[in-house]
């Protein structure tokens, strides 16, 4: 995929969707950055992908995407170990599951906080360092909710939107710089997130697996089952890849089919 050698960057890469692109991007030959707050978790991460790949070429670094000093120190840190960034990964966070009279003034700016800061304090951090490769890419990933709200989401849905539309103009602005930024819009993926949810269920009579049937069945997912974080990562991997060179400002739909327009 044109990747071996390159330098990426992930951000909230201990877990889930993170995580695999991680792993992937590894095993296409890239030396990969990524980030989380716990430091336990990264920690677990690292030792597992060390086990199959080359401790050299990983770095795992604490840092919350929210605060522009953490992003500034890991991107130091990406400079001191790999000398360069090819590819930012912006795919730290989660969702707000509440609906509108649920979710507070507070709810409100954590999550547009959340979702655009996230994004834009890793992209002021890194572009620099992008503008200097000869292909330069970012890709963040945002949810199908940016186009097909759901009332439970609302603050997510509204937030995602806002994403979906900083993204084009982010392509439009990068692009003479030679920056490709693009999107992939997620349905439902099994990751940490759907754990956590599966966690809190007061009745674990259950199983995961038949709760996840379930969830499939309730939202009519065409493709009749949630997607396994090894997909999106691959969607993932082939617009930061100079595969995809040619392609700026895309949100490409990993959905399992859930998405309701043309
Ligand atoms: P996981 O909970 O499995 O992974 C989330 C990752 O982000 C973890 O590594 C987490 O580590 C990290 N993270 C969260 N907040 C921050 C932060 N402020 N700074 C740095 N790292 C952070 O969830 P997913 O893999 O599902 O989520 C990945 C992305 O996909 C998220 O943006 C999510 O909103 C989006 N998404 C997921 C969907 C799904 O169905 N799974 C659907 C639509 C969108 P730590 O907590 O230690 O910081």
């Amino acid at each position: 995929m044109g990747l071996a050698d390159r330098v990426a960057v992930v951000t909230g890469g201990s877990s889930g969707i993170g995580l695999a692109t991680v792993e992937m991007l590894l095993g296409e030959g890239a030396r990969v950055a990524f980030c989380g707050r716990d430091r336990d978790r990264l920690d677990s991460a690292r030792a597992d992908l060390e086990s199959r790949h080359d401790a050299d070429r990983i770095l795992a670094a604490t840092c919350d995407v929210l605060d522009p000093a953490e992003v500034a120190r890991f991107r130091d840190a990406v400079v001191a170990q790999f000398g360069a960034t090819d590819i930012l990964i912006n795919n730290a966070g989660q969702a707000r599951m509440s609906t509108f009279a649920e979710t507070s003034d507070q709810d409100w700016r954590d999550e547009l906080e959340l979702k655009f800061f996230g994004v834009i304090h890793p992209i002021r951090a890194f572009e620099a360092l992008l503008e200097r490769s000869d292909c330069g890419a970012i890709v963040c990933v945002n949810a199908l909710l940016s186009v097909q709200p759901e009332t439970r989401l609302v603050a997510t849905s509204a937030a995602r939107a806002g994403l979906l539309n900083l993204t084009k103009s982010l392509s439009l602005d990068l692009a003479p710089k030679g920056i490709r930024v693009n999107s992939i819009l997620l349905g439902n993926v099994d990751s940490g997130q759907w754990s956590r949810r599966y966690e809190q269920l007061p009745d674990k009579s259950i199983s995961r697996e038949d709760w996840l049937a379930g969830l499939a069945r309730d939202r009519d997912i065409p493709l009749g089952r949630l997607g396994r974080p090894s997909e999106p990562a691959a969607a993932i991997v082939f617009l930061a890849s100079p595969m995809a060179s040619y392609t700026t400002g895309a949100a490409l739909d990993v959905s399992g089919g859930h998405a309701r327009h043309v």
